[in-house]
């Protein structure tokens, strides 16, 4: 029953959360109330979903995975993403460890603890849903939603042999997700298989007038395109996509995996996306100055953190003094320096020469898949250019781990759909890590890219 399979994840939860840090929280006894009611003939009737703690849920916590909302706040409302997983069937279960404000890509920026890797408990699960993906890893979860702004579904999902899949940029409502970048934010699901993908993806999607950027479009039935082989599809590879850095043994799984596809029945066809090499750098002015401004609504008044100010600040000193002070102990490292940098590109003296300038650059990116999908039905690479790493690794550099997002951020640019499958295992340090395969289609095809990915899997 569903109220067993609760029972049986929470004892998990409860025995490796401490080492593994993928929930924040969890309310057992609200999961198992909502089971009494569970609706068993509904296609995902009873089945426990975690959820990235960047999205409402009602009466639960939402901390973004910063002290900013700890404590301070419990959602009001209901995202559109978790009324049509209830609608589904699907019971809200646990909220997942991430990077402040989905910040990163280890989940080392959680304010609370670092969650860790499955496969290794001292390397990184990925990020900025790492939570989601450690917990589907380590089985403490039977899927998870992720949010994706630049790779944090796929990353993470590759890091900890899952499966993840960002769709098609509006296709799924962004109402009740805490915005990071709005242009860019996706949410989406991390599962065991493409099978459940597909699955909950049948339950995410669809238009919602209260997501001015939502789609108005079809939702096809996602599992219906599962169980195909792979006759007549043309598969690019970029020469773009495998340079000097990829670490050998990825770049060896990958090319055994295309090889595979070819076996099944794909064509591979040479292709270029000339500007790849722009991709980070136009991210990294673009994310933060959406943030900038999204995060201005963390003032100390509306809603969270809320700093004390002493009795004797002056009175015409007091505002400025309460939000400086609320914001300073609120937020992160990292959220404080893409606060900045967003600032700063959007400030008037430097507004075109970054801003501007990097909008250009998305069109160019853009501009790169629309070429090459008149050739092609997907892009293949790698997820990520190296494998898991150790917890610590990055923590005096965060510009090397911009470099993560490399092969996952276009996707965000141009709005495709992407999946991460698992693509075997790698020796690396003298321990076996997953490896991720990323596949990307052209705008509301997730149907080609599951399809792929399940024949391939
Ligand atoms: N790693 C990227 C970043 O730090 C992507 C994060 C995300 O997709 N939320 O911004």
């Amino acid at each position: 029953t569903p109220a067993d399979i609760i029972k049986d994840l929470h004892q998990g939860m409860e025995k490796v959360n401490e080492s593994l840090g993928a929930y924040i929280s969890y309310d057992v006894e609200a999961a198992l109330k909502e089971a009494e009611t569970a609706d068993l003939s509904l296609p995902l009737g009873g089945i426990p979903i975690a959820v990235k703690d960047n999205i409402n849920v009602k009466g639960q916590p939402c901390t973004c995975g910063s002290k900013f909302l700890d404590e301070n706040y419990t959602a009001p409302y209901n995202a559109t993403s978790i009324d049509l997983l209830r609608k589904g069937g699907a019971i809200p279960f646990g909220r997942a460890n991430m990077d402040e404000f989905a910040m990163g890509s280890s989940t080392e920026n959680s304010a609370f603890f670092p969650a860790r890797n499955p496969w290794d408990l001292a390397r990184v699960p990925g990020g900025s849903s790492g939570g989601s993906a450690t917990a589907v890893g380590a089985n403490i979860a039977l899927a998870a939603l992720g949010s994706d702004t630049g790779g944090s579904i796929r990353q993470p999902a590759a890091f900890c042999g899952n499966v993840g899949i960002k769709p098609t940029y509006g296709r799924v409502s962004r109402y009740g997700l805490v915005a990071f970048a709005s242009s860019l934010d996706q949410i989406g699901p991390i599962t065991k298989t493409v099978e459940d993908a597909a699955l909950v993806l049948n339950h995410l999607c669809g238009h919602d007038a209260r997501d001015s950027t939502s789609l108005k479009v079809e939702v096809p039935d996602f599992t219906s395109a599962l169980g195909q082989d792979l006759k007549g599809l043309r598969i690019g590879i970029a020469k773009e996509h495998f340079i000097d850095g990829i670490h050998p043994g990825i770049r060896e799984a990958v090319e055994k995996a295309v090889k595979q596809m070819e076996s099944l029945g794909a064509t591979i066809v040479d292709i270029s996306l000339p500007h790849t090499d722009i991709g980070i750098a136009t991210y990294y002015i673009l994310a933060p100055a959406e943030a900038s401004a999204n995060l201005a609504r963390f003032d100390g008044v509306r809603y969270g953190h809320r700093a004390e100010v002493p009795a004797d600040v002056e009175n015409d000193k007091r505002l400025l003094y309460h939000y400086q002070k609320t914001r300073s102990e609120g937020f992160g490292p990292e959220v404080k320096r893409r606060i900045l940098l967003g600032t700063y590109v959007l400030s008037s003296g430097y507004y075109d020469a970054y801003y501007v300038k990097a909008q250009k650059a998305r069109t160019l990116v853009r501009r790169d898949f629309t070429e090459a999908f008149e050739k092609v039905d997907l892009v293949v690479s790698p997820t990520t250019p190296v494998p898991p790493f150790k917890i610590g690794a990055f923590r005096d550099d965060p510009l090397s781990l911009y470099l993560e997002d490399l092969f996952t951020i276009p996707a965000n640019l141009a709005g495709l759909p992407a999946i991460s499958v698992p693509c075997g295992m790698i020796q690396h340090e003298g321990v076996e890590l997953p490896v991720g395969l990323h596949l990307t289609a052209k705008p509301l095809d997730e149907v080609t890219v599951l399809r792929a990915a399940h024949a391939y899997e």
